[in-house]
């Protein structure tokens, strides 16, 4: 059996695979038998846990959300309007909240701008 042979019974990304069989100068296709015990630990400690350092983030084109905004001390919680300026409401990106990927976000816009869009009603039809 190959270590790629071995390695599809598991959930490990091809780029990974490489990346770490570069590292150990092992080739896909050599066979289990003919890795010396020392290199087939280096795999198995490089499969298990991987360590890298991050050297940099990405640039504001690549960022998903802003830090900073509108203060939420300065905006009321149930309605979204301007605890300074009547009649001025905000949601979503613009205020000061962020979150992690995963939809807390695109949540966050939606449900802010619900409580606007519903505070603006309840307003126009009193
Ligand atoms: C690449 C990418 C991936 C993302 N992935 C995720 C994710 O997986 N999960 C998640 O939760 N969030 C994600 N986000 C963040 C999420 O999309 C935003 O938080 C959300 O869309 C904010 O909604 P919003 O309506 O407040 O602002 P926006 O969606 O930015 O909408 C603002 C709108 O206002 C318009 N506008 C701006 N200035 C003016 C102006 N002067 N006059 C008129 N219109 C104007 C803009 O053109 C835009 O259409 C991602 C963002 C990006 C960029």
């Amino acid at each position: 059996m190959t270590i790629q042979m071995l390695m599809k019974n598991y959930d490990i990304p091809r780029n990974l695979m490489k990346l770490i069989l570069d590292e150990l100068n092992l080739e896909p296709d050599r066979k289990l038998a003919q890795i010396a015990r020392e290199q087939r630990n280096n795999l198995v400690i490089l499969f298990c846990e991987y360590p890298f350092e991050v050297e940099s983030t990405g640039n504001f084109n690549m960022a998903m959300t802003t830090k900073g905004g509108v203060s939420l001390n300065e905006v009321s919680s149930k309605t979204m309007e301007s605890k300074l300026v009547k009649n001025l409401y905000f949601a979503g990106e613009v205020l000061d909240i962020d979150g992690d990927t995963g939809g807390y976000n695109l949540q966050a816009a939606f449900s802010t701008a619900y409580l606007a869009v519903d505070a603006i009603n309840i307003k126009s039809l009193s």
